[in-house]
């Protein structure tokens, strides 16, 4: 589904390199999740496949299902069908939650050659994801985060996704600011997507968000690579022990 290839990646602004290449690949209906101490480089990551600007790649390449990613603009991605949750969800002011939605459905539609939505089917739907995410009538309609809680605007992420139903969800610190309640909402979205013909790469500081959504895969990444890779035992050493023991295994 995703493949990335010796990926590296400079600041636009500094003179500085983040990634240093990174290889990796996830399977249709699989759980991949990164892990790794702050500052490594997984939101940078994850802004360069969703195609943010500030950053130029200088080596590598990224495909989803073996189209060229990085190429494309930031629509085009999300036509393709690759979904980014972010670690910090941005507010949009004046644009009210469901015409977002509404908006962005209907793009990926459009992108794809199909027809819109009709009013009646857009709103079954909303309401039903809604429903399931405890996202109450007005949180749909207030503009998109804006005054939202850390963990609605989580939320509000998961329903985004689960509106788009996209083929790639890359997921940054989803769980960050979360409380126990919140996180297990945003989980059981997340697991209500996974799916044979879906990939997910899921950024976590914490043990206890893969707890609820069970990885396939681990990796851990350090100063722009990944360092390590496992099965979801590697998560429960790094809960235990850190990441000193893998660091000074890998150096
Ligand atoms: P992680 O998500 O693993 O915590 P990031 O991708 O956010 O790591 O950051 C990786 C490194 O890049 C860090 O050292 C961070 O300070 C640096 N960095 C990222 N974005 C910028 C920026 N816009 N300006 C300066 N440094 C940046
Ligand atoms: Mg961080
Ligand atoms: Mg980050």
């Amino acid at each position: 589904m995703l493949e990335i290839k010796n990926l590296h990646v400079d600041l636009e602004e500094e003179d500085k390199t983040i990634l240093k290449g990174v290889n990796l690949t996830v399977e249709a209906g699989k759980v991949h999740a990164i892990m790794g101490p702050n500052g490594s480089g997984k939101s940078t990551l994850s802004y360069v496949l969703s195609g943010r600007d500030g950053y130029t790649v200088t080596e590598g390449s990224a495909t989803l299902e073996g189209e060229d990613i990085l190429e494309m603009e930031p629509e085009e991605r999300a036509a393709a069908g690759l979904f980014l949750a972010f670690q910090y969800p941005v507010e949009i002011p004046g644009v009210g939650n469901m015409t977002f939605l509404r908006t962005a459905m209907n793009a990926q539609r459009k992108a794809r050659g199909e027809d819109e939505i009709s009013a009646a089917d857009f709103l079954k739907l909303v309401r039903e994801k809604a429903k399931t995410l405890k996202i109450d009538a007005d949180m749909l309609k207030r503009p998109v985060n804006v005054g939202f809680s850390g963990g609605e605007k989580k939320r509000n992420e998961i329903l985004q996704m689960a509106m788009l139903e996209p083929k790639m969800c890359i997921l940054d610190e989803t769980d960050s600011g979360l409380d126990v309640d919140a996180m297990k909402l945003v989980s059981e979205g997340v697991n209500a997507l996974r799916d044979a013909g879906r990939g997910f790469l899921v950024i976590t500081h914490y043990q206890r968000l893969l707890d609820h959504i069970k990885p396939d895969v681990v990796h851990i990444m350090f100063d722009g690579r990944i360092i390590k890779t496992g099965g979801p035992e590697l998560a429960l050493e790094v809960e235990k022990n850190g990441y000193a023991d893998i660091l000074s295994e890998v150096a």
